[in-house]
């Protein structure tokens, strides 16, 4: 729940870039690894899950001629899906600029691109997009995957990474992420703690750490918790506390419209024939009906998916 003005204030003021510097440079670091090599991965049908889930969101609100902004786009992971979304035009950025030029050179190597891209470094939550695209230049999606939760270490970032949305996308256009679930993650946590346990929790492959003792209250912005997830993330990461998202992306015009747990998603999802042969063409679920290892399936219900509206005047 979000407490004391106070202690948000604090971290408000007091911030500085060392934690957006600590986060660009551990996906910087990351190595790009083949095709050959994710197989080998301890948590490859997670990796296939997340990028399903994704499918589906970009499946649901992405149109054919869709002009898109992938704002911490990472290394172009998602650039196929839109390929397959058959876009017309997209704007990737992220604060690594490594990845960006990962993700610059994955679409150089697409054979007849189908579609325009420029890809950006920047820090999307510390400084406004506009000045880097033409005057007036609007998408119908903006797609936030795994990254907007670094955006909640304070107000200010926060306030930013949503002005870059809002004005960015079009009257109508959705705008569409997927992030941790701080009621899960708070849930857990809290749990421990009346257990008489340290507070921290995780199983085989992925581990969150809280180093505040208290976990009566958390405030809104900077509720820090450090989060490893094998062979993908080591890094500080931020709870987002979901009425105070929702509320602020009001005031941004931006109106929930959808919400739902990955797990939710999973059930309601894999009713529809198409995404479900997508689970058998994407790998979540193999030639021998081999699916998510119990730990791959609890860090998967570590998510949720959303998608706002932008209001129309
Ligand atoms: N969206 C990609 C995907 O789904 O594969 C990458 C997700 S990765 C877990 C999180 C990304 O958020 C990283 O590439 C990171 O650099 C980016 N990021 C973190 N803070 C950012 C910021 N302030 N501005 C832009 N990108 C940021």
């Amino acid at each position: 729940s979000p407490s004391s003005d106070a202690a948000n204030k604090r971290r408000y003021h007091s911030q500085d870039d060392t934690e957006a510097r600590a986060v660009a440079e551990h996906y910087n670091a990351r190595p790009e690894v083949g095709r050959e090599k994710r197989k080998e991965s301890k948590i490859i049908r997670l990796k296939s899950f997340n990028n399903w889930i994704k499918s589906v969101l970009i499946g649901r609100y992405i149109a054919r001629g869709d002009y898109v902004l992938d704002m911490g786009c990472g290394k172009g992971g998602d650039l196929l899906k839109m390929v397959k979304a058959r876009i017309a035009e997209l704007v990737g950025a992220d604060i690594a600029s490594i990845s960006i030029e990962q993700a610059q050179d994955r679409y150089n190597g697409l054979r007849n691109p189908p579609f325009r891209a420029r890809f950006l470094a920047l820090d999307c939550y510390s400084y406004p997009l506009a000045p880097h695209l033409p005057d007036s230049y609007t998408v119908d999606v903006v797609t936030m995957q795994f990254c907007m939760h670094y955006a909640f270490e304070t107000e200010e970032k926060a306030r930013m990474m949503l002005q870059n949305v809002s004005h960015t996308l079009r009257d109508g256009g959705y705008f569409i992420g997927t992030i941790p679930n701080a009621n899960w993650i708070v849930k857990k946590v809290r749990d421990q703690k009346s257990r008489g346990q340290e507070t921290a929790f995780g199983n085989d492959i992925y581990w969150i750490t809280f180093e505040e003792e208290d976990t009566k209250e958390f405030p809104s912005y900077g509720a820090k918790y450090m989060f490893h997830l094998e062979d993908a993330v080591d890094c500080p990461e931020y709870l987002v506390h979901f009425p105070t998202f929702t509320s602020l992306a009001k005031e941004y015009n931006l109106e929930l419209e959808y919400k739902q747990t990955f797990h939710q998603l999973y059930q309601e999802a894999a009713q529809e024939s198409h995404f479900n042969n997508l689970l058998y063409r994407m790998n979540v679920v193999g030639g021998h009906g081999q699916a998510l290892s119990e730990a791959e399936w609890e860090a998967a219900g570590l998510y949720l998916a959303f998608a706002f509206r932008k209001r129309r005047p």
